[in-house]
């Protein structure tokens, strides 16, 4: 049985059928402005609550937990009913807590440098299943409010097309988030962007473009044969020109790879085209990947080269990283060739 949270306001009280208007009123402000379990809301009768716990069961089995940075990141291993496993970050800052979420058990993209890519793919998530990761972190970030929701944990949320729209259109409407506080992160699937557009969603969109040549970016970005740099430049004019607003390119800096100078220019050229801003993240490493990732010094001057060229950028910190949860290194045993699950201490 799906989650609660699979539904929408009047699917769910047609499920209540029987109860009176009120019931299902307070169960969804129990579940949407409260974000409680459904099995706590205790503004309904015990034995209720314990009918709807067997009627709409959690979808999210806690199989790990691990912190670091003091408290500030926690990763979770969360089981599904079917035994497949995701993963999932919550990050504390001083202005923001924000959550990192799986859109999918795995990702088929196959991206070279990242842990994902390189375990492989399982399945689709369900709406109720990424919701569902979003308001335990709710949860645990209590008593500060959860402020910021971003598709960048295991799989391709445009790959996941209809739950990704579910899921934004939920959090917008029934939980009251706003645009600039959901972030989408995609690979680069130019359909699905052009379609994402027309939808009129409230959210941002990343790009993790990694590489401004195709030689390059087939390399890194296997998808990148089938929607090239070209492509996806038309996807993303078409992006700004429908919704008016602005787009990030992510890119991971890899020793020797994409942080030369000629790739300064690259990026440049196809970044200022779209007026874009640029995310640098120092790549953290993962176990199928044996390139390094940039050093610092170099990361410093590759921001540099990129402002003097008149790009808006910013370096992402690497938060997470001894405990497997920083960008790119969520993998675990989605695909069933890895049993145990690795923990190392923070
Ligand atoms: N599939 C989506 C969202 C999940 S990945 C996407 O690719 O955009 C979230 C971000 O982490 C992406 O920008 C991805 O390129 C980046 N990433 C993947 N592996 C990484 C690594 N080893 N180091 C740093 N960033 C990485
Ligand atoms: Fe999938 Fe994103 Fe990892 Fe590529 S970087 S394999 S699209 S999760």
């Amino acid at each position: 049985m799906p989650s609660a949270y699979e539904y929408t306001k009047e699917e769910l009280a047609e499920l209540l059928t029987g109860e009176p208007r009120y019931r299902a009123d307070q169960v969804w402000h129990g579940l949407w402005t409260e974000g409680q379990d459904i099995k706590e809301i205790t503004t309904i009768p015990k034995a209720l609550r314990s009918k709807l716990g067997e009627q709409f069961p959690s979808s999210l089995e806690v199989a790990n937990f691990v912190e670091s940075d003091l408290g500030s990141t926690q990763k979770w291993v969360f089981r599904l009913a079917d035994g497949a496993t995701i993963e999932t970050v919550l990050m504390a800052y001083e202005d923001r807590v924000t959550v990192c979420v799986s859109s999918q058990a795995g990702c088929a993209m196959g991206c070279t440098f990242c842990a994902t890519g390189q375990a492989g793919y399982s399945r689709q998530l369900t709406i109720g299943e990424v919701i569902e990761q979003v308001m335990f972190a709710s949860r645990a970030a209590a008593p500060r409010r959860l402020s910021n929701v971003v598709f960048m944990g295991m799989g391709e949320p445009l790959a996941n097309y209809a739950t990704t729209v579910g899921v934004v259109k939920r959090l917008h409407e029934y939980k009251g988030m706003s645009a600039r506080n959901l972030t989408v992160s995609t690979v680069g699937v130019a359909p699905a962007i052009e379609k994402l557009a027309n939808e009129g969603l409230p959210l941002t969109l990343a790009v993790s473009l990694h590489a401004a040549n195709n030689e390059t970016r087939n390399e890194l970005v296997p998808l990148n044969k089938r929607y090239n740099l070209e492509r996806l430049h038309e996807a993303c004019t078409m992006w700004i020109a429908t919704t008016g607003r602005r787009l990030s390119f992510e890119w991971a800096l890899i020793d020797g790879v994409n942080d030369t100078d000629q790739a300064v220019e690259e990026l440049a050229d196809y970044a200022l085209s779209l007026r874009a801003h640029v995310n640098l993240i120092p790549l953290n490493p993962t176990p199928g990947y044996l390139v390094m990732g940039s050093s610092g010094t170099r990361v410093y001057e590759f921001r540099k080269a990129l402002e003097e060229l008149g790009v808006n950028v910013t370096v992402r910190n690497t938060r997470g990283r001894s405990i497997d949860a920083a960008c790119g290194q969520l993998a675990q045993v989605t695909n069933g060739k890895r049993r145990s699950i690795p923990v190392r201490s923070a």
